[in-house]
């Protein structure tokens, strides 16, 4: 069996006009399977379905008493994490970019078990596709309105695929999502961040930071030894003089670990002279793992105080954490049979 590459897809032997194939390519991007492809002849349909291997499939869904909606999809044997949050404005999906992950981040599920793969451009794709369509989305009608790449994975450790997904998705030919919807999410690979910068796609970047001093970040991102934080920092002044677009800085807030004043003191000082934004989270709980969320009420002091010094900041609402917050753990749940 083939595996589809929908950007280099050669169905000239099963059907021979070009617009047939165009059409049957059209499906596809919006996340139909060739057996659902009911404007071609049952027999190109057969042919379609004993030659190429669908990408993905739907493997269970989960829906949190919030309405946020958690997927399990099936690409060969491994499972995927996505998940979709309403918002006033429309729907995020939070896909993932690669199975496991290698960065070994401390308080993180979706590195315990190191990298197993990297996903295709095609499967990030069909993540958006296949949940878009479960969603009731159709030609007319797109239901997803924005991407973060934040579920398990570090997208700039796998490059080529992501950019390609970035072209790919936000393609006329496709979902058509514009880039300036879409935010990737790094942990920090400084020499990458530039050579992304570079490329100009108009996306939103969102850097880990998690620790303004750089011996306590060292010590939950292994990453952090090898990028020091003022070479990031550099980088996202980089990244905003390039793409004008501001940079936006993850926060997970972890008890005793970096949610004290000293920390908003440092944060002051190295966070200055270029837009930025600082997205505050609680952490999720993680099996096995003895780190614990900050108390109730000091997301939203540390906010305010924050917003004090001058640094533009928002507490990110909890979603759907009655079915398994932290993306990498309904997986290893489900995977066990605990779910
Ligand atoms: N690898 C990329 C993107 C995926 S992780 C990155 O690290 O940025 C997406 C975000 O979730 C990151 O900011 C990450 O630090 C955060 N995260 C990971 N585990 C978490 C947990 N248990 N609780 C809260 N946030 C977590
Ligand atoms: Fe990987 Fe991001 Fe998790 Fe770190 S936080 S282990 S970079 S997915």
């Amino acid at each position: 069996m083939k595996e589809i590459n929908l950007n280099q897809m050669d169905i000239s032997h099963i059907v021979k006009e070009k617009y047939k194939s165009e059409i049957i390519k059209k499906w596809l991007y919006f996340g139909y399977e060739f057996s659902e492809i009911t404007s071609i002849s049952k027999e190109s349909r057969e042919q379609l379905i004993a030659e190429f291997e669908f990408p993905m499939k739907i493997e269970k869904v989960f829906v949190s008493k919030d309405g946020t909606k958690k997927y399990l999809l099936k690409a060969k044997e491994d499972l995927i994490e996505c998940v979709v949050m309403t918002h006033n404005h429309g729907k995020t999906i939070c896909i993932s970019t690669q199975v496991g992950c290698r960065m070994g981040c401390t308080f993180c599920s979706s590195g315990i078990d190191g990298l197993e793969r990297n996903l295709t451009a095609t499967e990030m794709y069909m993540e958006v596709a296949l949940i878009n369509k479960d969603l009731g989305g159709d030609f007319k009608n797109r239901k997803i309105t924005n991407i973060v790449l934040m579920g398990s994975g570090e997208p700039l450790d796998n490059f080529e695929n992501v950019v390609e997904f970035l072209e790919m998705i936000s393609s006329e030919r496709g979902l058509n999502i514009s880039r300036r919807n879409i935010s990737l999410s790094t942990s920090g690979i400084a020499d990458k961040i530039r050579e992304f910068a570079n490329l100009n796609l108009g996306t939103t970047l969102t850097i880990s930071l998690h620790n303004p001093f750089q011996e306590e970040r060292e010590k939950i991102m292994p990453i952090a030894k090898k990028f020091k934080i003022d070479e990031l920092i550099n980088e996202a002044r980089h990244y905003f003089l390039q793409t004008g677009r501001r940079v936006i800085f993850e926060y997970t807030l972890i008890q005793g670990e970096n949610d004290s004043d000293r920390h908003i003191d440092e944060l002051k000082k190295i966070i200055k002279g270029f837009p930025a934004h600082i997205n505050v989270i609680l952490l999720n709980k993680v099996d096995g793992k003895s780190y614990l969320p900050s108390q109730k009420g000091v997301g939203e002091k540390f906010v305010d105080k924050l917003e004090d010094v001058g640094i533009s900041a928002s507490l990110r609402k909890e979603k759907g954490s009655d079915i398994e917050g932290a993306c990498g753990q309904l997986k290893r749940r489900y995977q066990v049979g605990k779910i």
